[in-house]
């Protein structure tokens, strides 16, 4: 193990043969992992992982057996029941069992429903949250998920249920009126509906909508599009998943926090994309 990578400073929790650890690995840049989560890959026998982790990240466990649980190759993915069944497996071989999911494992990742199997098969657990897509993506953008002219609230929904139809339960005229911004996972399959079913509840056709691929990657890209124009818009660029897509005026905020395309001595960005003037230096 490399000993440049001890984490100072406190007694770091050990993971003990039999447990199981479910844990976030952020969006795709490794810099975004946790410092748990750097301590979960570096005592893990068995990394069990799924498809929006980053390789990259599988690197700070070179000492586990690395495990795929998710679509590859056209293979149809792991069925979520096989995958907790196969961590409860591992758990009882006595292994130190690490679960790695993109994101955030509470956020739109199943990592509830893995866990509660595993508590049911009694083998103990711990939980590592992980920067979700949803607002570390965004942030990455440029986009703040919340900016105070903008919106005092923030809606994430899912753009498909778990057979990957279009999410006939929500509610959109109800999230079109109450949620000034809308961050969308798994949204790029229903896009036209979506975007329809919002401005069909009210939102204009010309709002912002800013939608990021593999966002925090070397590939990330960035579409800055409306509602009106986001098919066609994402059709054009050839965008595919991941995405984040990200309804609301916040998206105009990239006009001044594109920090990515920032270089080192360039003009300061006299930009008001919000129209409300300079934010006052001492609110
Ligand atoms: N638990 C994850 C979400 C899993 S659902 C989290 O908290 O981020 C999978 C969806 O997450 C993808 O379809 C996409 O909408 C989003 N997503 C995850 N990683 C992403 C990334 N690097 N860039 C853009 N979207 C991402």
């Amino acid at each position: 193990m490399n000993d440049s990578l001890t984490l100072p400073g406190q007694d770091w929790p050990q993971l003990q043969p039999g447990w199981v650890w479910l844990c976030g690995a952020g969006p795709g840049d490794p810099g975004l992992l946790t410092l748990h989560a750097v301590n979960a890959l570096r005592q893990a026998d068995v990394v069990i992982y799924d498809a929006l982790v980053q390789e990259a990240i599988l690197d700070w466990a070179p000492q586990a057996v690395h495990e795929y649980a998710g679509k590859r190759g056209g293979k149809p993915s792991a069925k979520q029941r096989d995958i907790s069944l196969r961590l409860v497996d591992l758990a009882r071989q006595g292994k130190k069992v690490l679960r790695l999911k993109g994101g955030d494992p509470f956020v739109f990742g199943r990592g509830g429903e893995e866990a509660q199997t595993l508590v049911q098969h009694g083998v103990p657990i711990r939980i590592i949250p992980g920067i979700s897509a949803g607002i570390g993506g965004l942030a990455y953008a440029g986009i703040p998920v919340t900016h105070r002219d903008v919106n005092q609230s923030v809606t994430f929904v899912t753009g498909h249920d778990q057979s990957g139809n279009a999410t006939g339960s929500l509610d959109w005229p109800a999230i079109a009126r109450g949620s000034q911004v809308i961050v969308i996972y798994m949204g790029m399959k229903h896009i036209a509906r979506i975007t329809s079913e919002l401005v069909a509840a009210g939102r204009p056709s010309s709002e912002p909508v800013a939608i990021v691929t593999t966002a925090t990657t070397a590939e990330q890209r960035v579409l800055e599009t409306t509602l009106g124009t986001c098919v066609e818009d994402v059709a054009m660029a050839g965008l595919e998943p991941p995405a984040i897509i990200c309804v609301g005026r916040s998206v105009l905020m990239r006009q001044v926090l594109d920090w990515q395309g920032m270089a080192a001595g360039e003009a300061p960005r006299d930009v008001d994309p919000l129209g409300r003037g300079r934010p006052a230096e001492s609110a």
